[in-house]
């Protein structure tokens, strides 16, 4: 019976397994820390572990990482991200965060129960693996710093734990989706998520009397200006075959109803997926803010930085996870061109090897479901056995190919 180990890995979890995931969910959920402050969730996922057998390792800060299977066969690399954001709750669920204007928003601690879940299921088959599996709990995903935090610690070739053997050859990683309904599942080839660029423009004029223009140079019409000059760019400028997005997320200038501001500060983001069009964005932004706030006698200066680089899917690793969810229990749909111009740390892994990235539908059928960072944002738990057995299955056949 050489498929045990593989059935067992993807079968859907028990109700006892199910239960315990949903208990760390919610003891997840209630207490959120945000980016690279995770003290008390990785104390949790720790005993978690030690509780299942394992001896996790500290790895890239507050992350934590354990490998399982023997030998010296390459790694896949399971990770599931760690951190809150700085929102404050308004579920109203019995188990809402404990902690004020913090909230697990994003359903990390969705992604932290499901792997826990896949943990237990590698722990009680580490004698039968045909290869070895790392799992990986990262702090720092929603400030773009974790991934990179546990590479620099040596996560995908064994620095982390002293065995220069241990090579991470690939990497799955997942994240629920409000956006789908349960039973719903993405797997995409190629682009699935963006790069994500921040950027500050200082408007500068010559500030002076409310009543009296001509004499003074309006930092407030010419900031109007760059917004609106930043929007033509996207809609007049780019090519309209290759995505872009320019958002003005913050706007500040002036003090008083009758005096002209000398100074407008704008900051937003730039959300694209091709390295190309990345490269070209912040001389671009800076020459159209620069041309824009000119015309009426300001200057502009713009500080732009790199936060994400895009994520891109493997094709094979793709086609396997995809393969999986349409024999995965409880999976009624699979999706293959979901992409979205938000942005995701997972990137810096799937730079460096074959990796996949999927959705799991966490929205309730039938109803409107909030988005992602919403301070009402709720994840259908019914989606957690799916998302475990999935994961298994796809670990499985991974290790098996
Ligand atoms: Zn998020
Ligand atoms: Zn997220």
């Amino acid at each position: 019976m050489t498929q045990t180990w593989f059935e067992h890995l993807s079968a859907p979890p028990t109700a006892t397994e199910a239960e315990a995931i949903v208990a760390w969910r919610r003891a997840l959920h209630a207490e959120p820390e945000l980016s690279l402050c995770e003290v008390d969730t990785q104390r949790y996922v720790r005993e978690a572990l030690h509780a299942q057998g394992w001896q996790p390792v500290a790895v890239g800060g507050t992350g934590l990482a354990v490998v399982a299977g023997r030998g010296t066969a390459p790694a896949l690399l399971l990770r599931a991200d760690m951190d809150a954001l700085p929102v404050q709750e308004q579920t109203g669920l019995p188990f809402a965060s404990r902690r004020p204007g913090h909230m697990h928003a994003c359903g990390h601690d969705a992604h932290m129960a499901c792997l826990l879940g896949v943990a237990a299921r590698l722990r009680s088959l580490e004698d039968q693996l045909p290869g070895r599996v790392v799992v990986a709990f990262q702090p720092g995903e929603e400030n773009g710093r974790g991934a990179v935090a546990m590479i620099d610690d040596g996560l995908l070739d064994g620095r982390w734990c002293g065995d220069p053997t241990l090579r991470v050859a690939a990497a799955l990683g997942m994240h629920v989706w409000s956006g789908l309904p349960v039973g719903h599942v993405s797997a995409t080839a190629g682009p699935v998520m963006a790069n994500v660029d921040d950027f500050k423009i200082t408007v500068r004029g010559r500030g002076g009397h409310g009543a009296l223009p001509h004499q003074a140079v309006d930092a407030v019409v010419a900031a109007a200006a760059v917004v609106q000059a930043l929007q033509a760019m996207v809609s007049r400028g780019n090519d309209p075959m290759q995505p872009l997005v320019v958002t003005v997320g913050s706007i500040h200038g002036g003090s008083a109803f009758n005096v002209i501001a000398e100074q407008v500060e704008l900051r937003g983001t730039c959300r694209s997926f091709g390295r190309d069009l990345a490269d070209q964005l912040p001389n671009w932004l800076r020459a159209t803010a620069v041309r824009a706030a000119g015309a009426y006698g300001a200057q502009a200066d713009c500080e732009y930085t790199r936060y994400t680089i895009a994520l891109h899917n493997d094709a094979a690793m793709a086609d396997l996870v995809a393969r999986s969810a349409a024999a995965a229990p409880g999976v009624d749909h699979v999706d293959r061109s979901l992409r979205m111009m938000a942005g995701e740390d997972f990137a810096y892994f799937a730079e460096q090897v074959p990796a996949c990235f999927f959705f799991v539908g966490c929205g309730s059928p039938g109803r409107s479901s909030e988005p992602h960072h919403s301070p009402r944002f709720v994840v259908d738990e019914a989606a957690l056995p799916i998302a475990v057995a999935l994961m298994g299955r796809a670990t499985a056949a991974w290790l098996s190919r």
